[in-house]
């Protein structure tokens, strides 16, 4: 259920409130949407929702069932800040909304040439984090599976030449807390959205989480699978887009470009889109990157490699050096066009 507290209310009747929830053994998640205080309680018991109706203070319990709460914009009106980095010597960057967080780097970490040429590029290019996988979700088990621990290293050391702060995937809770204190962010890919256990103990580390939307999976159930990282406690949850399964295969994935609005009017979450697995192909991913940008995205995830044709993983969707270098000022055009003049953005989202 959802709480909404009078304006007026005081911060007593609030912790009333939260007194309340605690002597029944849930767990109250506090916030503010319209000027008010909220407080979201994960149970929809009808006695309890009169009990809290009846105390001083309480405006309204609203039913919130099994749909998503604190991802909502019902739960926290404002837009949250997702900060990456900022340890480890590495710049803390924000993720939010009107941001362009350009998150670029290999698709695998390969090896340690590669990886510091590339992360030394797109860093003079203007991306602001860097991205590479060390655990890497195959189709085939035969495929190259990443580096482990050794590619983590490889992008600590990345991070430490360039002050970018790294996001890298994690495919298990076995790797999480190696993963987790080596890297800035947390990937959550495609493969693994709705892999529950998974998202409640990544959440549980306290860092930024990057979920993917799965390739099957509605935005119903990306907000929800957001859900249970909030519901950790973890407030830092980075939406991405990333392309979808449909009938067209001329690209390898359809990005649903209209999921950056959509995500937007539901959540106060950022979002971002990824538009080298939606594409798979190198000559898409700029328009791509920039239909995200034009939507509203507040970054891009996007995979480039010194030589491209030779990366180990996604060869084909993966950008060169050069190609990202004249991407990154058309990226910043776009954005800046959009965000020109006073209340653009709302006009163009109708927000
Ligand atoms: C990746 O980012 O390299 C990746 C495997 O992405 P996804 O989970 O979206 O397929
Ligand atoms: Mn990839």
């Amino acid at each position: 259920m959802l709480i909404l507290m009078e304006p007026a209310a005081t911060i007593r009747q609030t912790g009333e409130v939260l007194a309340l929830s605690e002597r029944v053994n849930l767990r109250p998640y506090l916030s503010q949407a319209q000027g008010r205080r909220v407080i979201a309680l994960t149970s929809e018991d009808e006695a309890l929702a009169e009990q809290v109706r009846a105390l001083p203070g309480v405006e309204e319990v609203r039913p919130l069932h099994d749909g998503a709460k604190l991802s909502t914009r019902q739960f926290q009106s404002r837009d949250s800040v997702v900060v990456v980095g900022g340890n480890a010597g590495s710049k803390r960057v924000s993720v939010t909304r009107g941001s362009m967080v350009v998150m670029a780097g290999p698709c695998a970490v390969e090896d340690r040439e590669t990886l510091l040429e590339c992360a030394r590029f797109v860093c003079d290019a203007g991306a602001q984090v860097l991205r590479g996988g060390a655990f890497k979700p195959r189709t085939s088990p035969y495929a190259f599976q990443g580096l482990g621990v050794r590619g983590l290293e490889l992008l600590a050391e990345a991070r430490a030449a360039t002050q970018l702060p790294f996001v890298t995937e994690v495919l298990s809770i076995d790797d999480l807390p190696l993963v987790a204190e080596f890297a800035d962010a947390l990937q959550i890919g495609a493969r693994n959205m709705q892999n529950f256990p998974l998202l409640r103990a990544a959440g549980e580390t306290g860092r930024p989480i990057l979920l993917k939307r799965g390739m099957m999976a509605t935005l119903d159930e990306l907000l929800l699978a957001a859900e249970y990282v909030l519901a950790t406690g973890n407030p830092s949850v980075i939406l991405c887009e990333r392309g979808i399964r449909t009938f067209e295969h001329s690209t390898r994935n359809t990005l649903d470009v209209a999921a950056v609005p959509v995500l937007r009017r539901r959540s106060h979450l950022p979002v971002i889109v990824d538009p080298s697995h939606a594409a798979g192909d190198r000559e898409l991913v700029g328009p791509l990157a920039l239909a995200g940008v034009a939507a509203g995205a507040d970054g891009l995830l996007i995979e480039v490699h010194p030589d491209p044709d030779r990366a180990r993983t996604d060869a084909e969707q993966t950008l060169s050096l050069p190609q990202f270098a004249a991407l990154m000022p058309r990226i910043r055009s776009v954005h800046k066009a959009l965000h020109s003049g006073e209340g653009a953005m709302e006009a163009l989202a109708g927000a």
